[in-house]
């Protein structure tokens, strides 16, 4: 596809555009906004428009073409002078994040010239996983940075990098499109009306999301399971939810995203059930689910719900700063709405 094809990020795609077209593109950009609106896709087209070989004649927008050979090869992943740094799978128990050794790498090849096309782009992806080893190490290569390199940190959390990295970098917002912008660019895409509409609601705005999910049917389904399971935990009783603490615990080193995944429903499902108890029904994200969250909302007391949406996020917060994930789960399932509590209105 050619163009920059991103919805709602017109200010981004202006500074950028006006960079390329002054020739005046910065050795690093810092690509800024919530997951899934669209970060790594917009570093990718820059790393395309820089590689372009579409002739662009004078005042015509710059952009990149999608046809011409490296902007197919930057989108399939296989343009020598493009590179993604990201987490790697690690071992069993092995430190989790971007290590120094991989930004050592990375300064190795930002030396060379570039090998097929006119210049070479880093992308380190999430940034914020660099280590401090890493970032330190990151930070000399941008005080003196390697000609015809243009690095690209992509991240949603840029409070965990450093203020010196931060510094030298231009920073790029990236924001959340408004749900019926979701639901235009998902109709654009082909997707029949109500289910666009549906989707974009889930959404939330991280386009990303919804797309998959518009093109992977498997993945309402799995959301489907997981807004089950925020349901169920209000029946489990003690035992099962320590069963399930530590069912679910491994996955945090093996899939952290799936844990994150599920954090993310119970949040979710248990936030509508408060929105549902307020009156704010036009507010719910699961649209699709509302007799069931009628049904929560007269059945649990507010307070432990909202203590509950609260604990989820801390317990989010507790897994990334490398607490022990089974105690985090246990604290947090054994602290969820209980179906016996009588509903105090
Ligand atoms: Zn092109």
């Amino acid at each position: 596809m050619g163009g920059w094809g991103l919805i709602a990020q017109e200010r981004a795609v202006a500074a950028l555009e006006r960079a390329l077209r002054e020739g005046r593109v910065a050795h690093a950009y810092l690509f800024v906004g919530p997951e899934r609106v669209g970060k790594r896709t917009l570093a990718l087209k820059v790393a395309q428009a820089l590689n372009c070989e579409r002739p662009s004649a004078h005042g015509e927008p710059v952009e990149p073409c999608g046809e011409c050979a490296p902007c197919r090869r930057i989108a399939g992943g296989i343009h020598a002078d493009v590179q993604t740094v990201s987490v790697e799978e690690g071992e069993e128990g092995s430190q989790k994040g971007i290590h120094v050794s991989q930004i050592r790498e990375v300064e190795r090849s930002a030396a060379l010239k570039p090998f097929e096309g006119r210049s070479r782009f880093v992308i380190i992806d999430p940034a914020e996983e660099m280590n401090a080893a890493a970032q330190n190490a990151f930070l000399k290569t941008l005080e003196e940075p390697p000609p015809q390199v243009v690095f690209a940190l992509v991240t949603a959390d840029e409070s965990r990098l450093l203020p010196t990295i931060r510094s030298r970098c231009r920073r790029l917002e990236l924001r959340l499109p408004a749900v019926a912008e979701v639901e235009d660019a998902l109709a654009a895409n082909g997707v029949e009306a109500e289910r666009a509409r549906l989707l974009a609601r889930l959404s939330r705005g991280r386009i990303g999301w919804a797309l998959e999910a518009a093109d992977d049917a498997s993945l309402l389904e799995r959301r489907g399971e997981l807004l089950s399971q925020a349901r169920a935990l209000a029946s489990m009783t003690v035992a099962q939810r320590l069963d399930l603490a530590e069912r679910l615990a491994p996955d945090f080193k093996r899939r952290p995203e799936a844990l994150f995944a599920a954090l993310g429903a119970w949040r979710d499902w248990w936030r509508d059930v408060l929105l549902v108890r307020a009156g704010a029904e036009d507010g719910v994200a699961n649209v699709d689910r509302l007799a069931e969250l009628r049904e929560d909302a007269t059945r649990y007391a507010r307070p432990g719900v909202a203590e509950f949406v609260q604990a989820v996020g801390e317990a989010g917060r507790n897994l990334q700063e490398n607490a022990q994930p089974r105690l985090v789960l246990e604290t947090l399932l054994l602290g969820a709405p209980r179906a016996a509590e009588p509903a105090r209105r």
